[in-house]
């Protein structure tokens, strides 16, 4: 692996990191120097992603915990402060976008409990994982959080369902309000939305939905993991130092606003 060092002696929180979108993000913050801590809900795909960083020289751990249950983030927090020392830059990137026969339910089929759980993963985990290491970046007076909407949080897009597009909306003002009310502490947060990136979240929606994605696509391709993990580099690099509560879509020009 190269290595270099935008973010030598930062340890990085990245949830959801197992696979995807968050195991790119681990994978190019070790890139850069930092101590990565892989949290995922499985603990065997937790365990690969950190052991993949480390045989490659990095510093990395795997954590298993649900990002909605504040009890099981709080342990596994535990275990990063313990392991690391702290959490410097948290990734809130867990997200689920539940499929029945490849396709989102509609309103009159969701049922309760599938809109609870979306909402309790995608944006009450966001959340909680801010609530638990807020207080030690206020603390260091440094600190930067990102939060992984979507394009499909700030339009229309069909094959994902009203609860998806509804939590991934909401994390933009998460986002927003969140960053005023940090600012004064020396702590960045900021919003990714990413269009139609390639991992296994949308190998579950029939080939013609991400074609289409493709045709509605300026670049004209689906988007790579790489593609958003450095945008997430930048966000809480030195370089972006006065960056905070925006919004920076990585979708190849899919929304222009
Ligand atoms: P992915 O391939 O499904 O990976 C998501 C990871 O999060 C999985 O390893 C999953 O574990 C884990 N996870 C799910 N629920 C969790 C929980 N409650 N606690 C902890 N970890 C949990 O998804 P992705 O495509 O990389 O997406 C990552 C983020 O980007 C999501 O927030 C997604 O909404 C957002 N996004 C993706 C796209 C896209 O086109 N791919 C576009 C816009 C936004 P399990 O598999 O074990 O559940």
């Amino acid at each position: 692996m190269t290595t270099n060092s935008s973010h030598a002696g930062r340890v990085v929180l990245v949830t959801g990191a197992g696979q995807g979108i968050g195991a790119a993000i681990a994978r190019a913050f070790v890139a850069q120097g930092a101590a990565v801590a892989v949290l995922d809900l499985d603990h065997e795909r937790a365990a690969l992603t950190a052991d993949e960083l480390e045989a490659a020289g990095g510093t990395a751990i795997g954590v298993a915990a649900d990002v909605a249950d504040r009890a099981s983030l709080a342990a596994a927090l535990d275990r990063v402060v313990h392991r690391l020392g702290t959490v410097d830059i948290l990734i809130n990137n867990a997200g689920i976008s539940p499929k029945h026969d490849g396709a989102p339910a509609p309103i009159d089929a969701m049922d309760e409990a599938e809109w609870r759980r979306v909402v309790d993963v995608n944006l009450t985990g966001a959340f909680l994982a801010a609530k638990l290491v807020v207080p030690a970046m206020q603390a260091k007076g440094w600190g930067s959080i990102v939060n992984m909407s979507s394009v499909a949080g700030r339009t229309y897009f069909p094959s994902i369902g009203v609860h998806y597009a509804a939590t991934k909306a909401a994390l933009i003002g998460f986002t927003r309000h969140l960053a005023g009310d940090l600012g004064p502490h020396g702590i960045t947060v900021n919003a990714i939305a990413p269009g139609r990136i390639r991992t296994p979240l949308i190998a579950s929606v029939p080939a013609a939905v991400n074609e289409a994605a493709i045709q509605a696509t300026p670049l004209r391709r689906l988007g790579e993991p790489i593609d958003v993990a450095t945008a997430a580099l930048w966000l809480t690099s030195a370089d972006a130092g006065f960056v905070t509560g925006q919004v920076v879509d990585v979708a190849g020009g899919w929304l222009m606003t």
